[in-house]
């Protein structure tokens, strides 16, 4: 899961990368406005957190252009204790929660599992295509009750389309993911990547399916599978 912390307190955005960090979250900070909007440009986040204090821009004017880009991500705002009217406007601005300031670390993480559960996890913390889950809560892939042991960019990408599962990732979109802050990866890369990925996957009945010119759609092959299994009592001699 990748978070966009938006907030040019150096001191409370260090505590939250930390904490946000350790459990198992990717966090990227934007001190102001303008560079939120770069970061937004360059890269898919799934969650962002917004101060409505910044130092080059209104948190609610950001807030009301991102909502304007028609960006399906969810946001939380930060407001100070006595911004009654701000966490209003935020609410009806498009913001999915707030916290007032100050606020324990805790209370902010429990709140963005609970907001990602409600965005993305359906009516609990998993994720579920053949006989994998994506464990939302513990950031973890389970194969048939086992962990399933990745790389960080093959978790990454694993939980990028299952997250989309059915729909079509484009490949930039990939490529910018895995490269996080660094520069975008190949097309080669990815698909080496996506190769290694399916051979993971596939023995548990995920598939990668490549939509040609546009990119990967991850699916359950459950389909299929129903059919071998209707099939076989017909090949089945009966005494
Ligand atoms: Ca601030």
């Amino acid at each position: 899961m990748n978070i966009l912390l938006i907030e040019d307190d150096a001191v409370l955005a260090d505590g939250l990368n930390h904490t946000l960090g350790g459990s198992g979250y990717s966090v990227a900070a934007a001190t102001s406005g303008r560079y939120a909007l770069q970061l937004l440009d360059a890269q898919d986040f799934d969650l962002i957190v917004l101060d409505l204090g910044l130092p080059d821009m209104d948190g609610l004017e950001l807030l009301r252009k991102l909502r304007h880009r028609k960006l399906p991500v969810p946001i939380i705002i930060l407001t100070a204790r006595d911004g009654v009217n701000d966490r209003i406007q935020g609410i009806e601005q498009g913001a999915d929660d707030y916290l007032t300031k100050p606020f324990e670390l805790r209370e902010l993480e429990a709140r963005i599992n609970a907001l990602i559960r409600r965005c993305y996890g359906g009516f609990n913390n998993n994720i579920v295509i053949g006989r994998l889950i994506l464990d939302t809560y513990q950031h973890q892939v389970i194969a048939e009750d086992q962990p399933l042991i990745l790389s960080a960019r093959e978790y990454g990408l694993l939980e990028m389309l299952l997250m989309q599962a059915g729909k079509v990732v484009c490949k930039d979109r990939i490529a910018q993911r895995l490269a996080g802050d660094g520069d975008a990866l190949t097309d080669n890369a990815v698909e080496i990547y996506i190769h290694r990925l399916r051979k993971r996957i596939e023995p548990y009945g995920a598939v990668i399916r490549t939509v040609r010119g546009l990119g990967y759609l991850l699916e359950s092959e459950g389909k299929e599978a129903t059919i071998t299994s209707l099939q076989e009592p017909v090949a089945r001699e009966y005494p």
